[in-house]
């Protein structure tokens, strides 16, 4: 791997401190990190290099996954890390860190490769790549990458403006977007279920599969993220990055090869064959939801307009199930359904593949491919058998295989590691990401005016009956 400065913006925050840091320490101890490593934090206050590279051991042994006393030379791993305070907003700050990078690079001898990771808030990254371009510091003899976090935009215009100011500093090949759904193996794993077994991939296709299913359910409700996610709904949060990804994965075609270009493009077809959901037919299309009180492992929790910080009248959506319908030859008539919502029975991420039954018999259930993605990672697929044990009678089995979670690497430790060899598959490319905006903007504008019924679920439940109702019109039910 080359060697680079990685540049961190947000240093001091909660994102460096609970995912970056552990998940740099865990590459380290991997020996993932190029052997020429350096890292210079950026935040407001002043802070010394030693009191920062205190505060990186101490996320390490606060959130990492192997402890400390893993390393033999946790001390040199710490000296790798500098810290200046920038304001994003000050040219002037950015001339005075190109200086900093230029004396690390010339006092480690490190080619001009640089890594900017924009830890900060979504309303900082426009500032940011312009002065890193004003400052030259954009401008280097080596590489440039550029990671971000989602939410890429607000909606379609502020998504488009975002991607068109970040243009000005990178190319498409050197931004990042993190995903963290698309980090997690189960979600790398899919390609591979779906297109290296031949029996898998002569079966997925309309031909075969009735309808599929992609759940991301969670148990929590707002906690104390009322001020972001009152604006945001579970549609910014969740739909329009991580269930769309999931949906992407899930029904592209076998890319010509394995290369980032090939996958992305096979993602970017999907959905452009997305339909688009008819105005006037939104309530066939899609159900939005808002958790009311109700009982969780034996206690009453508040509804969400009872939450800290969210007003009484609130109309946000914190329950969203969606049927997509994907106009190409291979799904014509399949349809994919989605849902996520707070504040739901239990917490999980799965895909349902729904396979067909030739004729449908009152003792034959379906066969399933249940692909578990969170909590725990699985793959079962369910079959019809006899069971001597019962009169011969038909049952389903389940034949399954589990991964130990605690050892897999974490999410944002796949995705840094990806970035620094500059290996784009498991990141959103601007396509994605402009379809995906496009796709849901009649959706949000739906939701914005109250064109679309605000269905109560009371917290517990696997939401409002209208997202049951969704499949049952079509002759379904959610596994
Ligand atoms: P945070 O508020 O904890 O940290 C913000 C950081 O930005 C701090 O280091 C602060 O010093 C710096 N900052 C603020 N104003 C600044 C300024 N004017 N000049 C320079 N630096 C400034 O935020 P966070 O939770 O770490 O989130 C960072 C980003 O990651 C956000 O885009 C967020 O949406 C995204 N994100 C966070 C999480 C998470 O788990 N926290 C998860 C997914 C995505």
């Amino acid at each position: 791997m080359d060697a680079m400065t990685f540049v961190l913006f947000g240093a001091t925050g909660d994102l460096a401190k609970r995912k970056i840091y552990p998940a740099l320490y865990n590459l380290f101890l991997d020996e993932k990190l190029p052997s020429s490593f350096s890292l210079i934090g950026l935040g407001r206050r002043e802070i010394s290099n030693t009191n920062f590279q205190k505060h990186v051991e101490e996320s390490i042994q606060t959130f990492s996954r192997r402890s400390l006393y893993e390393s033999e030379d946790i001390k040199g791993f710490l000296q790798a890390f500098r810290y200046e305070s920038l304001d994003v907003n000050q040219l002037g700050d950015y001339e005075r860190l190109r200086a900093a990078v230029e004396e690390l690079e010339t006092e480690m001898n490190l080619p001009q490769n640089r890594m900017f990771y924009l830890s900060v808030a979504p309303d900082f990254f426009e500032m940011i790549a312009i002065n890193l371009h004003k400052s030259g510091l954009s401008s280097t003899s080596g590489w440039k990458r550029l990671i971000i976090e989602k939410p890429f935009g607000r909606d379609l215009a502020s998504a488009r403006h975002l991607n068109a100011t970040l243009s000005r500093a990178f190319e498409e090949t050197e931004i990042f977007r993190i995903d963290h759904y698309l980090g997690k193996p189960m979600v790398q794993n899919l390609e591979a279920l779906e297109f290296g077994n031949p029996v898998l991939k002569a079966l997925w296709n309309k031909e075969f599969i009735s309808n599929v299913q992609i759940t991301a359910s969670e148990t929590v409700g707002v906690e104390d993220r009322a001020g972001y996610y009152d604006q945001s709904g579970v549609i910014r949060d969740m739909v329009q990055n991580h269930m769309m990804q999931l949906f992407m994965m899930t029904a592209m075609q076998p890319p010509a090869s394995n290369s980032p270009e090939e996958i992305r493009k096979e993602k970017s077809k999907v959905m452009e064959a997305l339909r688009t959901v008819p105005k006037e037919e939104m309530a066939d299309y899609i159900v939005r939801g808002q958790y009311e009180s109700g009982e969780m492992n034996g206690h009453q929790v508040p509804g969400y307009t009872e939450e800290h910080g969210v007003s009484s009248d609130s109309m946000n959506n914190t329950f969203m199930a969606a049927r997509l319908l994907v106009d190409n030859p291979y799904w014509e008539g399949v349809p994919f359904y989605i849902r996520t919502g707070k504040r739901m029975t239990e917490k999980s991420t799965k895909i349902v593949i729904e396979f067909k039954q030739e004729h449908k018999q009152e003792n034959l259930s379906p066969n399933l491919l249940v692909i578990t993605i969170n909590p725990n990672e699985s793959v079962t697929l369910t079959l019809n058998s006899k069971n001597p044990l019962n009169d011969g009678k038909i049952e389903p089995i389940h034949i399954g295989h589990s991964t130990k979670t605690e050892e897999v690497p974490e999410a944002y430790e796949r995705l840094i590691f990806d970035a620094m060899k500059g290996d784009a598959t498991f990141f959103a490319h601007w396509n994605e990401v402009e379809l995906s905006w496009k796709w849901i903007q009649p959706i949000l504008e739906a939701f914005d005016k109250n064109a679309l019924a605000l269905h109560k679920y009371p917290a517990g439940s696997m939401g409002p009956d209208a997202a049951e109702e969704l499949l049952k019109k079509d002759g379904f039910n959610w596994w």
